[in-house]
């Protein structure tokens, strides 16, 4: 009885305690995988006291925030891509952010103008090729995923997903509008199947002969090669080359993972010291290497395996003039019948 007064009241009085505490917390939904996002945020509530609650949506933080509207407890909402990023923006629940520090960590290229996103890493879309079926010299561009050459060899997973979609949208912002219809018309008469699978899948069709050249993000080049619990993974990766397009032209195209305020979140501050932490040289170091990416800030060293794939020029568009022709984009896919 004495034992069960005692928890009683230490229980109040830590629920008084929690709070008082409660000020200095800031709540984050995220996309990005706990494995990732963990020792970032416990490095950040060491550094700062701040408690970081964080919420991990596999699927669905779009609509979630939308349906919780202005009443939604999150802070912070943490993607990867543009056009997640950009959809948020036009759901309206996101809010501005200002910050001197964040507009010295990350270049403009990888921030909205008026603050309404940051990117956080940076990944490029480059050409995976089968080392042996393909000559490193015949493939340069992404143009040449169009060339009739390489009909029927070609493999790629949806259309309409968001990397492609951005990397659409990025052709239409370099090179117009006429050029992006040719090029999606060119791909899609390349290709050896039907679009269907994720990156990796790509590069698995490769390895077993169904096609040999596709498009990929990089760090699944780093997750493939690493894999312990799909040992077969490796495989896959090592019958590919990396390619990075476009180094005799304008560069690669290179897209983001990043981070954006919403509107209904109760600790401003808060929110914006937790992009502050990770826009500074140790968490971006950590972040970028748990999954294979490229950190966003200038100056801070790649993870051994990516730096193995050697260094590229990367295109200068800034994401957010990317993320103004998304929409064309994904009609363009339509357009052509890039999925049928
Ligand atoms: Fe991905």
């Amino acid at each position: 009885m004495k034992k069960l007064i005692f928890k009683l009241i230490l229980g109040t009085l830590f629920a008084g305690t929690a709070s008082v505490v409660s000020a200095a917390e800031v709540n984050l939904y995220s996309e990005r995988q706990p494995f990732l996002i963990d020792p970032l945020l416990e490095a950040f509530t060491k550094a700062t006291k701040i408690k970081v609650n964080m919420v991990y949506i596999q699927k669905g933080m779009l609509e979630r925030l939308k349906s919780e509207g202005i009443n939604s407890p999150a802070d912070l909402a943490l993607t990867s891509d543009i056009g997640n990023l950009q959809n948020l923006v036009e759901a309206g629940v996101i809010r501005p952010t200002n910050s001197k520090v964040l507009e010295k960590n990350i270049p403009a290229q990888f921030r909205h103008p008026e603050g309404l996103w940051y990117g956080l890493t940076k990944r490029a879309r480059v050409i995976y090729a089968h080392k042996k079926r393909v000559m490193l010299a015949e493939i340069t561009s992404y143009a040449d995923l169009a060339n009739p050459k390489f009909k029927g060899r070609v493999c790629s997973r949806s259309g309409k997903h968001a990397y492609n979609v951005s990397l659409l949208a990025w052709i239409i912002a370099s090179q117009g509008e006429a050029a992006a219809i040719t090029w999606a018309k060119g791909v899609k008469a390349n290709l050896a199947r039907r679009p269907q699978g994720n990156d990796r899948a790509q590069v698995k069709a490769v390895f077993q002969g169904e096609c040999d050249i596709t498009l990929g993000n990089t760090y699944y080049m780093g997750l493939m090669q690493t894999d312990e619990e799909n040992p077969e993974q490796k495989d896959w990766a090592a019958s590919v080359n990396i390619i990075f397009p476009n180094q005799s032209g304008s560069g690669t195209h290179v897209n983001i993972s990043g981070v954006a305020a919403t509107k209904g979140g109760k600790n401003p501050k808060n929110a914006i010291r937790l992009i502050e932490f990770l826009s500074q040289d140790t968490a971006q170091k950590l972040y970028a290497e748990g999954n294979f990416e490229y950190p966003i800030k200038a100056g801070v060293v790649v993870h051994p395996v990516v730096a193995s794939w050697g260094t590229f020029k990367a295109d200068s568009v800034f994401i957010a003039k990317i993320a103004e022709h998304r929409t064309r984009a994904t009609r363009i896919m339509d357009e052509v019948g890039y999925n049928n």
